[in-house]
């Protein structure tokens, strides 16, 4: 196999079967790769960037729901004084309103009520105490 790479006609030789055809072929998947590397690939990374911000500000939503007009962060950082039942009777309502539609805050609740109280003294009053209390009678 010959080919020579010049404008002379008179001086080029006549090439194997199939060796335009394989050249071709291999510039067409030069060609192709090279379109996808600059198309395709940066496509997958936006989009897998956008799917990643996404899921990210589903999990932040979920982390910080707004049952009952309250966020999960309010509600965490009262959960002592709810459990005491030492809110004020608004912050109580959505408290209340927040704890029945969030398990999370419903989880966090739970985990304060088997706490010991912070200053070593029974609460004054809180809703298991209440609970128990009917169960006696
Ligand atoms: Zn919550």
């Amino acid at each position: 196999m010959s080919c020579r790479n010049s404008f002379d006609t008179a001086a080029w030789t006549s090439c194997d079967p199939g060796t335009l055809q394989e050249l071709a072929g291999r510039l067409r998947t030069t060609r192709h790769r090279e379109r996808v590397r600059r198309t395709v690939a940066p496509s997958i990374i936006l989009l897998a960037l956008m799917v990643g911000t996404w899921t990210a500000s589903q999990a932040m939503w979920h982390f910080d729901s707004h049952y009952g007009g309250i966020s999960c962060l309010e509600v965490q950082a009262s959960l002592n004084l709810f459990e005491s039942g030492r809110l004020p009777d608004a912050l109580n309502k959505k408290m209340a309103a927040h704890l029945r539609e969030c398990p999370r805050c419903q989880s966090q609740l739970r985990d304060v009520s088997q706490q010991p109280d912070e200053v070593g003294t029974a609460p004054l009053f809180n809703y298991s105490m209440l609970a128990s209390m009917r169960s006696v009678r």
